[in-house]
């Protein structure tokens, strides 16, 4: 009798894909599950839409006869469309969404049933929130929380279920969500970036904005085969498993045609994603076996940031529909490109003007380098604050180890612009006088490549033409923390120029003179964060240590300066987090980052005892029979090297086994005896993960060396290459 494995194997391959033929086509259902400024419009008093979009444009306040209004218009739409319960929609801590439906239906005096949606519950809710973390912001006196509209995401229905997107705070007002700092560091942003476009004599501009497109990685593997790996049911990683004899070494997946089963899964979420107005352009298969891509056209950063929250929900719920399990984990197979999220992210003023763009005019090109020194600065400076925006046990496989991108945080810029700021740079030096001598506001820059295909893929950010590619973020994680320290981290560095060339011009210096005694000096301070290299290389470690880059390759190494003032101080200035916000976040980050660790030691161990062990026990028993019975029947004096090489090796690895789960019952047993989350964490780090890994380095030399019938989990090639 096979193996269930094997039998499971036998029911997949060859299975068809589900028949998608009758799907409508996307341009016909875009939107149409968004109450969006076009719906508004239709539906709204015109008095009560010219309000309504004057306050999602400029955030003011909603009064509570126009939420009424709004309120009703919503229900209307909801209800003709089968909706029969709304909810407020947030991004508590925990780093997913998070939801609690109610009813329309109300009651009446007379024993009917309304459908009632009133301005206040539009606005305000109050779920029980004593269960998300709070990381003790919320004491349990006080353990309400609230959710507040965020009227710049328009509602949508998922189901039958009207969404609110809100923001999530406590009864003191501080943030319990990524939502509220990421609309405060926009707000920085823009106030930061108008004091250089008004410089410039740019006086229509009423705000600017921060733009992101999230390339979203993931890898697919059949439901029924993940239903035999508890790791992957519950740690939504592999923790064991040997190298398959065929990896990506081929390079046929990369772009490869996209498996028909795949395909219909990717028709089907994509019609939920435009059903939703999100904008889902691009897929593509990956580079490794088994792993996919979807990315949409860049939006404003709130509202990218709730879309990517819907892309990787809506991945993850299709995914069972076809057979699927999405693994959205940034490093499912050890050995394997792991998934990541490249955060695409520029900023434009509220003409539409991007303002990374490098332009034309010399006009255009000094502002553009003003913008661009910006970038240099907030990078070089703020590092560590980005790297925040990056952490997690999972992309702890990625940044650090040996895969892209390195955890020491650069900026590509490609050649022909690190050209321009040397030239920029060395002029001032004047020693070296170089030709083609570029005066900013004077000259115009030298054309850029429009094609970047050849670009470094091993930079965590690089610079592609008019946006820059923040490629450090984790596949599962949510973009807001990244662009909230992006845009924090951008709004100081351009307070700081702002200052000092308002400071200048107020001592009668021309614009075009403050620049030249500024860019040339900003450059020269910031080019050591400029790296055009190989980003995995050794030697690149090396440098960035003598350039005094950071190169913190760890969660708990990153979380640890999280407290240092000059960290604090990028979100304190620009009032993007306060003191008690700041320190909240890191315990709970740190605190996460234990329980993610605790979960996959308790897990290994499980695994290895109670399915690993009784399997390789007989294996060791079997080649101790056929050991001794090959003596018996060849008699004492016979060769009997090869069996007793391969007894004495599968003992070997046996008792290593043996050894290493007894290894990491101590290692777990140091973490659950160990208090506060810094020193949880360190334990989970020092003392969890390298006991894990010793067990899982036997349980994986033992796979090769035992019969594939019995092996009681999915191999990596069956995982892998089953589609
Ligand atoms: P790739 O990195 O795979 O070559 P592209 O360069 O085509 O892909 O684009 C990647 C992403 O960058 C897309 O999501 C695109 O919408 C986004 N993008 C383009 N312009 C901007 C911008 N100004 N701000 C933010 N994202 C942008
Ligand atoms: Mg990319």
């Amino acid at each position: 009798m096979g193996s269930i494995r094997r039998k499971t194997i036998s029911e997949i391959v060859g299975k068809e894909a589900v028949c998608l033929d009758d799907m409508p086509p996307l341009d016909s259902i875009y939107a149409q599950n968004v109450f969006s400024l076009d719906m508004m419009h239709k539906r709204l008093p015109k008095d009560i839409f010219k309000k309504l979009s004057k306050i999602i444009r400029k955030g003011a306040k909603l009064d509570a006869d126009i939420a009424d209004v709004v309120a009703n218009a919503m229900k209307d739409w909801a209800v003709e469309r089968g909706v029969t319960h709304y909810t407020h929609w947030f991004q508590p801590m925990t780093g997913l969404t998070a939801e609690k439906h109610d009813a329309f239906l109300t009651p009446t005096v007379e024993g009917r049933m309304l459908n009632e949606f009133s301005g206040k519950m539009l606005i305000s809710g109050e779920p029980d929130a004593s269960s998300f973390p709070s990381g003790g912001i919320r004491s349990t006196f006080e353990a309400r929380g609230y959710t507040a509209w965020d009227p710049t995401v328009p509602v949508f229905i998922i189901g039958t279920t009207l969404h609110i997107p809100t923001l999530f705070y406590s009864y003191s007002g501080e943030a319990l969500d990524r939502k509220i700092p990421l609309m405060r560091s926009i707000s920085a942003l823009s106030r930061q970036a108008l004091r250089i476009l008004r410089l410039f004599g740019n006086t229509e501009a009423s705000f600017v904005r921060s733009s992101a497109g999230a390339e979203q990685e993931y890898f697919l593997v059949d439901t029924r085969l993940a239903a035999l790996r508890p790791d992957l049911l519950l740690a939504g990683r592999t923790l064991m498993g040997a190298a398959p004899a065929k990896g990506q070494e081929m390079e046929d997946h990369y772009f490869g045609s996209i498996p028909a089963r795949v395909m219909a899964f990717m028709r089907d979420v994509e019609a939920q994603l435009f059903a939703l107005g999100i904008p889902a352009k691009t897929r593509h298969n990956e580079v490794a076996p088994g792993q996919f891509e979807i990315a949409p056209i860049y939006e404003d950063t709130n509202i990218a940031t709730d879309h990517n929250m819907l892309v990787m929900n809506m991945l993850r719920h299709v995914a069972p529909r076809h057979g699927f399990m999405c693994l959205l984990h940034e490093k499912p197979f050890a050995g394997v490109n792991g998934s990541g999220k490249h955060n695409n992210w520029s900023m434009s003023d509220s003409e539409g003007n991007n303002l990374l763009n490098p332009g034309s005019t010399p006009q255009d090109n000094a502002q553009f380098l003003v913008f661009l020194a910006g970038v240099l600065r907030a990078v070089h400076k703020h590092s560590i604050a980005l790297r925040l925006g990056t952490i997690g046990a999972g992309n702890d496989h990625r940044l650090g180890a040996n895969e892209a991108p390195p955890a020491i945080i650069s900026v590509y810029l490609g050649e022909q612009l690190a050209d321009v700021l040397d030239v920029i740079i060395n002029h001032k030096d004047s020693t070296q006088q170089k030709s083609g001598f570029m005066e900013i506001g004077v000259s115009s820059l030298p054309p850029l490549p429009v094609d970047f295909s050849d670009r470094n893929r091993t930079s965590p950010f690089a610079f592609t033409g008019n946006k820059f590619e923040f490629r450090a973020v984790g596949s599962s994680q949510s973009i807001a923390p990244a662009n909230i320290a992006l845009n924090a981290a951008m709004a100081c560095a351009l307070e700081d120029i702002a200052t000092e060339l308002e400071a200048s011009i107020a001592g009668g210096a021309s614009l075009n003179d403050a620049l030249q005694g500024l860019l040339p000096r900003l450059f020269k301070e910031h080019m050591p964060v400029v790296f055009n290299g190989n980003g995995y290389s050794a030697q690149w470690a090396e440098e960035a240590e003598r350039r005094g880059l950071p190169n913190l390759n760890n969660t708990v190494a990153v979380l640890e300066r999280y407290s240092d003032p000059e960290v604090m101080d990028v979100f304190l200035r620009q009032n993007v987090l306060n003191e008690r916000e700041i320190l909240a976040r890191q315990e709970i980050l740190l605190e996460s980052y234990a329980k993610t660790i605790n979960i996959e030691g308790m897990l290994t161990l499980e695994m290895s005892k109670t399915s690993i062990l009784p399997v390789v026990s007989r294996v060791q028993m079997e080649a101790a029979d056929v050991l001794s019975r090959t003596r018996v029947a060849l008699g004492d004096s016979a060769d009997v090297g090869a069996e007793q090489k391969f007894f004495a090796t599968v003992r070997e690895n046996v008792v290593g086994l043996r050894d290493s789960i007894v290894g990491l019952e101590k290692a777990l047993a140091a973490l659950h005896s160990t208090s506060g989350a810094l020193e949880e964490s360190r334990v989970a780090r020092d003392v969890v993960i390298p006991a894990m890994l010793q067990c899982r380095g036997y349980c994986d030399t033992l796979e090769t060396m035992t019969d594939s019938e019995k092996w009681p989990l999915p191999t990596y090639a069956e995982l892998l290459w089953i589609h």
